[in-house]
């Protein structure tokens, strides 16, 4: 499990199974972008975010070296299916997808695709995260709001 501060208040959890299967796309091993849906649920007191589980790629969705566009339809069917598993308890947490490059930043693209999605989507929870993977498995962590002006770094801790 891996920790990251959001503000003084809330923490985000990731959990290991979640991690480990974004590192099996790292583009050290894959020479396309991989990505997909990040899944979890939140806290009732808003305290902790906790990613439980990721979409991997499906073979309807778009992939280069530089860049990784989702099917939409595949993405919602794994929401689906998630949410009544779990009785609703988990849910759409946000996006994640890997870069060719050692340490993950994200592009002007995907900052405009995360702002799309916040304006665009349903979302169940008060904001949305993106994990970007580098080549050699380090992780960029970004979280907006609808209220946030752009994408925050969060802090491992
Ligand atoms: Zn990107």
């Amino acid at each position: 499990m891996i920790r990251y501060r959001i503000d003084t208040k809330t923490i985000l959890s990731i959990e290991n199974n979640a991690i480990n299967k974004m590192l099996k796309y790292c583009q050290k091993k894959e020479f396309y972008e991989s990505g997909g849906i990040l899944l979890g649920k939140c806290r009732k007191d808003y305290s902790e975010f906790i990613i439980t589980d990721v979409s991997e790629p499906c073979n309807r969705d778009k992939r280069g070296r530089y860049y990784f566009i989702r099917d939409k339809e595949s993405a919602q069917k794994v929401i689906n299916e998630k949410w009544q598993q779990s009785n609703g308890e988990i849910n759409y947490l946000g996006e994640w997808h890997t870069h060719p490059e050692i340490i993950p930043k994200p592009s002007f693209l995907d900052r405009k695709v995360l702002k799309e999605c916040l304006i665009n989507n349903e979302y169940p929870f008060h904001g949305l995260f993106l994990i970007i993977v580098g080549i050699e498995g380090d992780l960029y962590v970004g979280y907006q709001t609808k209220e946030m002006k752009n994408l925050k770094q969060l802090q491992k801790i």
